[in-house]
C-alpha cells in the first residue's frame, strides 16, 4: 500500500496547547489526534465530536529536521529506485503547511535542504560506490498549472511568465502509456549538474510566478529523476523513475460558507486536486474497474504512482493552528484514503538488442574457448587444407564402401559435418552434369552408326528433291506431248467441221453455254487436260489428271 507520513510544521507563533497529540507507542501504529477547542467544537451542528484520530506510518512533529525526514521517508524510496523500481513521494497539504519546504527545502540554511537535493546527493553517492553497474541519470522538471504542463528546465532563461515556458502535452500510446511531449530530459552525470538543473527549474518557477496566477499555491511541480542501469556485459537495462511531487495547496472552500460550519463538505479550490481525490477514492474502493485518471493532466502524469507500478509515499503536511484545523483534518482524511491504495511495483527491465548482440558474441567466444580447452586444439573459423583433404578421402572411401553398414565418421565437429554435406552435394551435382554428358555422348556415338536425326532429314530432303526433278522432267515431256496432241486436235477439229460442234457441246459440260466465241477462247486458253474430252488419247487421261 501507499505509505503515509505526517509532518507537523512549527508554528509561526507559539501553538495553543492541547490542539493535537501524537501517540507513538512502539507496539501500536502511530496516531495523530486532533483535539478541537471548546469554542470550535461547539460550532458543529451535527457533529459533537471533540477529537479526530488518524493513523500514519509515522508522524514527524515540529522538531523533526530535514535530515530526519530524508532518512525516514525518502531514503528507502531512493533505495528501491536504485534497484530499478519506480518511486514517488508527494507532499499534500494546504498552502503554507510546508510542502515546498519538505520537497525542495528552505533557502536560508544549508541544513534546510529538502528531499530533492538530499536524494540527488544520496543517489549520486550510491552510483559512485556501485561499480558493478553502469548508470545513466536524467532529470526533468514539470510544472502543471491550470491543466497545462510547462517545462521548467527550459535553458533559455527568457521566461518572465509561465506562458513563456515550453508547453508540455500528454500523449498516450496504444498500450496506454503516458508520454510527455516537449518535456526535456537533461542528463546529469554528477550531483552538481543535477543540482544546477534543480536550481534552474526553481528559478524558472519563481520568475514565472506572479500574484495573479498564484502559481506556487495553484500548481503542481514534479521533479523527476530518471535512472537507467545495466550490469556490464548484460543486455538487460533497468529503468526507474523517481517523482518528487510538490502538489498545489489542498485548501477547500466550504460550501456553506463561514460561520461555524467548518467541517462541512467542502470542495477544492484546485480542480485537479478534486480529480486526484476522485482517483484516490476509486482506487481505494474495491472492484472499481474505471479509474478516472484522464480527467486531469496531473492524475495522468502520476498514473503509475497511483495504483500502478510504483512505490509511492505521501507526506501529509500539517499546519496545526487553530484556524487551520479544518484543513488539517481534510488532509488527514485524504491520507487515510490514500493509505488504502495498493500498488504493485515491478522491476522495469528491458532488453537492449545491441547489448544482446554483444553479449551473444561474447558468449560464442567463451564457448569456443571452452571447446578448445576440451579438445585441446585451437579452433579457427575455417578447416585447414589438410583437414579438408582428409575429409574428402573419408567421403570417397565411404562412397566406395559397398558395406551398407559403413559409416562416415567425422567426429563431433559441426564444421566437418557441414563440409561433408557440402562435398556430397557437390559430388551429386557433378554427377548429374557428368550423367547428362554421357547421354548426349551416347546419342552422338549412335548417330555415327545409325545416322542422327538431322542428317537423316537432309538425306530425305535430297531424295525428295530428286524425285521432284524426275517428276518435273516427266511433266515437261508430257506437256510437250500435249502441245503436239493439241495441235493435232485443233487440226482435227478444223477438219471435223460444223457437224461435230454439236456433239462437242453436249459432251463437254465444263464449257459454259452461251457465246460460242467465248467458249472457244476459254477452251483454247485453259489447261491442256480440257482437250482430252474430245481427244482420242484416252490412255493418257490418268497421267494428265495426276499432273493437274
Ligand atoms: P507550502 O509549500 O505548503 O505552501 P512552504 O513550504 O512554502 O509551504 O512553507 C511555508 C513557510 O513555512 C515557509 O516559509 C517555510 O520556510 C516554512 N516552513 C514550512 N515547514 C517548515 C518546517 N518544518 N520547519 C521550518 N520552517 C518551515
Ligand atoms: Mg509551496
Amino acid at each position: 500500500t501507499i505509505q503515509i507520513f505526517a509532518r507537523v510544521k512549527p508554528p509561526v507563533r507559539k501553538h495553543q496547547q492541547g490542539i493535537y497529540s501524537i501517540d507513538e507507542d512502539e507496539k501500536l501504529i502511530p496516531s495523530l489526534e486532533i483535539i478541537l477547542p471548546r469554542d470550535l467544537a461547539d460550532g458543529f451542528v451535527n457533529n459533537k465530536r471533540e477529537s479526530y484520530k488518524f493513523k500514519f506510518q509515522r508522524i514527524f512533529d515540529q522538531d523533526a529536521n530535514q535530515e530526519t525526514i530524508f532518512e525516514n521517508i525518502a531514503k528507502p524510496v531512493a533505495g528501491s529506485v536504485l534497484e530499478g523500481y519506480n518511486g514517488t513521494i508527494f507532499a499534500y497539504g494546504q498552502t503554507g503547511s510546508g510542502k515546498t519546504f519538505t520537497i525542495t527545502g528552505g533557502a536560508e540554511r544549508y541544513s534546510d535542504r529538502g528531499i530533492i537535493p538530499r536524494t540527488l546527493s544520496y543517489i549520486f553517492e550510491q552510483l559512485q560506490k556501485d561499480s558493478s553497474k553502469m548508470y545513466t541519470t536524467h532529470i526533468s522538471y514539470l510544472e502543471i498549472y491550470n491543466e497545462c504542463g510547462y517545462d521548467l528546465l527550459d535553458p533559455r532563461h527568457e521566461a518572465s511568465s509561465l506562458e513563456d515556458l515550453p508547453k508540455v502535452t500528454i500523449l498516450e500510446d496504444p498500450d496506454q502509456n503516458i508520454h510527455l511531449k516537449n518535456l526535456t530530459l537533461h542528463q546529469a552525470t554528477t550531483e552538481e549538474e543535477a543540482l544546477n538543473l534543480l536550481f534552474l527549474g526553481d528559478t524558472n518557477r519563481m520568475i514565472a510566478e506572479t500574484p495573479m496566477n498564484q502559481a506556487s499555491t495553484r500548481s503542481h511541480c514534479i521533479f523527476t529523476i530518471h535512472l537507467s542501469s545495466k550490469e556490464p556485459g548484460s543486455a538487460t537495462v533497468r529503468h526507474a523513475k523517481l517523482h518528487l511531487v510538490d502538489l498545489a495547496g489542498s485548501e477547500r472552500v466550504a460550501k456553506t460558507g463561514v460561520g461555524g460550519h467548518l467541517l462541512t463538505e467542502a470542495k477544492y479550490i484546485n480542480l485537479s486536486l478534486h480529480y486526484l481525490e476522485q482517483v484516490i477514492i476509486a482506487l481505494s474502493e474495491k472492484h472499481r474497474s474505471h479509474i478516472p485518471y484522464r480527467n486531469s493532466m496531473m492524475t495522468s502524469v502520476l498514473r503509475d504512482s497511483l495504483g500502478g507500478n510504483c512505490m509511492t509515499t505521501m507526506i501529509a503536511t500539517l499546519s496545526l493552528e487553530k484556524r487551520n484545523l479544518d484543513e488539517s483534518i481534510s488532509t488527514c482524511r485524504f491520507a487515510q484514503r490514500v493509505a488504502l491504495i495498493k500498488n504493485e511495483a515491478v522491476l522495469n527491465e528491458e532488453i537492449d538488442p545491441r547489448l544482446m548482440i554483444k553479449r551473444l558474441q561474447k558468449e560464442i567466444q567463451e564457448l569456443k574457448d571452452e571447446l578448445a580447452m576440451v579438445t585441446e586444439e585451437q579452433r579457427t573459423e575455417a578447416l585447414t587444407e589438410a583437414e579438408l583433404l582428409q575429409l574428402e578421402k573419408l567421403i570417397t572411401s565411404f562412397l566406395e564402401d559397398q558395406d551398407p553398414e559403413s559409416r562416415l565418421e567425422v567426429g563431433a565437429d559441426m564444421r566437418k559435418v557441414h563440409h561433408c554435406f557440402h562435398h556430397l552435394k557437390k559430388l551429386l551435382n557433378d554427377k548429374k552434369i557428368f550423367g547428362n554428358n554421357t547421354v548426349s555422348n551416347t546419342v552422338s556415338s549412335e548417330s555415327k552408326d545409325q545416322d542422327c536425326q538431322e542428317p537423316l532429314k537432309e538425306e530425305e530432303y535430297r531424295k525428295l528433291r530428286d524425285i521432284l526433278k524426275q517428276r518435273d522432267n516427266e511433266i515437261n515431256i508430257l506437256v510437250n506431248m500435249l502441245k503436239k496432241e493439241k495441235k493435232k486436235a485443233q487440226e482435227a477439229l478444223h477438219l471435223a467441221g460444223m457437224d461435230r460442234r454439236e456433239f462437242r457441246h453436249s459432251q463437254s459440260p465444263p464449257f459454259p453455254p452461251g457465246n460460242p466465241e467465248e467458249g472457244q477462247r476459254m477452251r483454247l486458253s485453259s489447261a491442256p487436260s480440257q482437250a482430252q474430252d474430245f481427244s482420242i488419247l484416252g490412255n493418257r487421261s490418268s497421267l494428265l489428271h495426276k499432273k493437274t
